[in-house]
């Protein structure tokens, strides 16, 4: 297994890319707020089946968490995540601090309009300019041949796609099927805020996904009561807040009243102060 090097600010992750770059390596990218998982990690062996170097980024960005979320609280293990990114097979590992990615005043920031209106939106003002100027700038850190995102944060993978788009980036956005735990719950960061007692009654959101999938299916039945309804049976299996379930069109995330063509069911909830969130295909 070919070490991982370990770099903390900009010049040292281009210097240590270029070096794969001049024996004629393509790059891929994989951000993360790092307390990786699985999930992560299937983006890794993502980007070493396409052939990419890949280069992993670890940093929790203050910038995505509105005052009142859990940026402070949010779990952190450098050492265990470069481990996990080594046995990976991953090379570079970036985790820069708050001053190297924010150094001083950023009067700069990119907003995705439209994408950006449904879905977690209007409960995270804020967000998803916080995560597409960051993913802008570690992109810009890093030019990548290509950066790898998971479904899991679909709404986030849709709005980085356009944003790659719009701004002509010469990187091409990848999204990787969602890992889930045996019993199908979406792994994530956050699952370990969850405690044994709760944990059975996470996997409820994914289960109500599912019934709404199966129900508006064949295009004649209307989404909004279906997703009423499994919004009632989620507060009823122990969740405490249900902030959206929707059906919404895969590329424009407009809400639907039907299905017709590709179309995705996504679902965001709380369980005590956790927030979690789910989506999959129709
Ligand atoms: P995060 O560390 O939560 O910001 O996630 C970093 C990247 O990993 C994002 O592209 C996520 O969509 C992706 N990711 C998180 N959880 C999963 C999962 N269960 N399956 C696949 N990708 C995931």
């Amino acid at each position: 297994m070919k070490a991982l090097t370990v770099v903390r600010t900009v010049a040292d992750l281009r210097r240590a890319i270029a070096e794969h770059r001049s024996t004629g390596r393509t790059i891929g990218m994989v951000p993360t707020m790092g307390a990786l998982h699985e999930g992560h990690i299937s983006l890794v062996k993502g980007a070493l089946e396409r052939g990419d170097v890949p280069v992993a980024s670890i940093f929790v960005n203050p910038t995505q968490f509105a005052p009142n979320e859990d940026f402070a609280a949010y779990p952190r293990d450098e050492d265990s995540d470069f481990t996990q990114l080594g046995a990976a097979g991953c090379r570079i590992a970036y985790a820069p601090g708050v001053e190297e990615m924010y150094p001083g005043p950023q009067l700069t920031t990119v907003t995705v309009a439209s994408l950006t209106d449904h879905l977690c939106g209007p409960f995270r003002p804020g967000h998803f300019q916080g995560v597409a100027t960051v993913v802008c700038k570690l992109l810009m850190m890093a030019v990548p041949d290509r950066g790898y995102f998971g479904e899991k944060d679909y709404q986030q993978l849709q709005v980085l796609k356009r944003m790659a788009r719009d701004l002509n980036m010469p990187v091409q956005i990848v999204g990787m099927p969602t890992i889930r735990e045996p019993d199908g719950l979406a792994m994530s960061s956050r699952n370990r805020y969850l405690a044994p007692a709760v944990r059975k009654t996470a996997l409820a959101l994914y289960q109500q996904l599912n019934a709404i999938a199966d129900a508006v299916r064949d295009g004649r039945t209307a989404c909004p009561p279906v997703a009423e309804r499994a919004a009632q049976a989620l507060l009823k299996s122990g969740f405490d807040k249900v902030d959206y379930l929707a059906v919404v069109d895969a590329e424009s995330l407009a809400p639907l009243d039907k299905v017709s063509g590709a179309a995705r069911v996504a679902g965001a909830a709380w369980l005590g102060r956790t927030r979690l969130i789910d989506n999959i295909a129709v």
